[in-house]
């Protein structure tokens, strides 16, 4: 296994390794895994050519930052040329146009592109069981989900099928299914990475962010997709920082942590509160003052989330009508039964049921009741993260309520699924990073992940505590 990208790069120049071993390598891990159902789309050929490439670049002394890294790309994100379907049978037969911000940034710095992984259609769910090409297993149980909607992304370095790979965040489908895998998983600020050229699910909330097994791993490749990008104009213009280097934390003693003491806990299983509670225990223990904060509109946060981003879903999908992307349906003598039967057909249940309740928080008559109450809720709760933020550096809290579910288990409520996200919406609603890491196992073997969500654009400082509590905990 390569866990940390320094080390395999010192191998690379020594010459103790080659770009073609690693990507062998991978191949060979993702036919034994196949039956994880973690990939879309596997670049066997041309994966093995660019390292070949690269190789010769490693050998002129003129490789990238990223050179032989392998990273799989969650099928929401468009790459010209290759098939783009979001695991959406409306866009089955559709191949990208260009190549997204994100994943040109990685490319240019030799990153080796393996295969394009498999999530929820459109990145709407907690599972990856919304998906129309079938669901991922988890690595650790096969009978369990991964998690979602980035699932085949983080089931994919967890089953070591690749270095990283990128992933969404909407309102935690980085997070939670990093959480579900046992590897590190980071939401960047909202705007950190530019979105040009990944399919808009919420355009105020979505996120581009890494999986990884290590904070180096996580840092590198996000330092390199960072950036203001002209083509998104919603990118910052915000200095990016030398995540990946100096990712020690000095001393863990001067820190204030905020613990959020009104959580809703009343759906968390007590070993993720036990591996939570110690985690900031060693903390407090090496001299870091944990803060008591009260956050108590942070319980709106799933109907807040639920009311905005589907109201932005409804206008997001709006484009596929059978006209202009992908499927249409044959069955059709006008226009209107046109879009009719290709978005009947096309969609699947839980995408028409945001596309439904979005439609309905916008429609006249209940647009003031729903979409805009939501919209003030949104503001106090990013004004409740910066108060906080004034008095402690950091917030932690679990990354889920409970460990890796069954599959099935969940998928005849949606309510249910929809407060697996009960920890991770509000940092999309507020847009602050957050980052979930790997803190222990469960009774069952099942990993447990912890949350850090930190000052905007303070990625570096939630990788270097990340990395910090890594090291202590497992
Ligand atoms: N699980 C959440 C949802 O279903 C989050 C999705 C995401 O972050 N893309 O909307």
């Amino acid at each position: 296994m390569f866990n940390d990208y320094a080390d395999l790069r010192k191998e690379l120049s020594e010459g103790k390794v080659t770009c073609t071993d690693i990507v062998n390598y991978y191949l060979e891990n993702i036919k034994k895994g196949k039956h994880l159902n973690a990939f879309l789309l596997v670049f066997q050929e041309e994966a093995l050519q660019r390292a070949a490439e690269i190789d010769k670049k490693i050998k002129a002394g003129k490789a990238g930052r990223l050179a032989g890294m392998v990273i799989a790309v969650k099928d929401v994100l468009s790459i010209k040329g290759r098939r783009l379907t979001c695991s959406s049978k409306i866009l089955e037969n559709f191949e990208a146009l260009y190549t997204a911000t994100a994943v040109q940034r990685l490319i240019d710095e030799d990153a080796i592109i393996i295969g394009k992984t498999n999530c929820d259609e459109f990145a709407m769910g907690s599972s990856n069981e919304n998906s129309a090409f079938g669901n991922v297993l988890n690595p650790f149980d096969n009978t369990r989900v991964p998690g979602g909607s980035s699932g085949g992304s983080a089931a994919a370095v967890a089953a070591d099928m690749c270095m990283v790979s990128i992933g969404t965040d909407t309102g935690g489908s980085i997070r939670q299914p990093a959480a579900f895998c046992g590897v590190v998983g980071l939401k960047p600020t909202y705007g950190r990475i530019s979105r040009y050229g990944l399919t808009a699910f919420a355009s105020s909330f979505d996120t581009i962010g890494p999986f990884s097994r290590s904070a180096y791993n996580t840092a590198l490749v996000l330092e390199v997709m960072s950036g203001k990008d002209p083509k998104d104009s919603t990118s910052a213009d915000h200095a990016v920082d030398n995540y990946s280097s100096g990712l020690e934390l000095a001393k863990p003693g001067s820190l204030k942590i905020g613990v959020i003491s009104d959580l809703d806990d009343s759906g968390l299983n007590h070993e993720v509160k036990e591996a939570v509670d110690s985690a900031v225990k060693k903390l407090a223990d090496a001299g870091a003052e944990i803060v008591q904060l009260k956050m108590p509109e942070l319980k709106y946060s799933i109907q807040t989330y639920y009311i905005l981003t589907t109201a932005e879903a409804s206008s997001n999908l709006a484009r596929y009508d059978g006209a202009r992307y992908g499927v249409r349906s044959p069955e059709a003598s006008n226009m209107e039964d046109m879009y009719v039967n290709s978005r009947t057909k096309g969609f699947g249940t839980e995408v028409k049921r945001r596309i439904m309740l979005g439609t309905y928080v916008l429609s006249h008559g209940y647009y003031d009741a729903y979409y805009k109450k939501a919209q003030k809720v949104r503001r106090i709760i990013k004004e409740d993260f910066q108060k906080a933020f004034k008095k402690v550096d950091f917030i932690i809290l679990p990354t889920t309520p409970t460990t890796a579910f069954k599959l099935g288990e969940k998928t005849a409520d949606p309510l249910e699924m929809y407060l697996n996200d009960i920890y991770t919406t509000s940092s999309n609603i507020s847009g602050n990073p957050a980052v979930s890491i790997p803190a222990g196992f469960d009774k069952s073997k099942l990993p447990i992940g912890l949350q850090i969500i930190g000052k905007d654009f303070d990625e570096k400082g939630i990788l270097m505590l990340g990395n910090y509590l890594m090291k202590t905990l497992n």
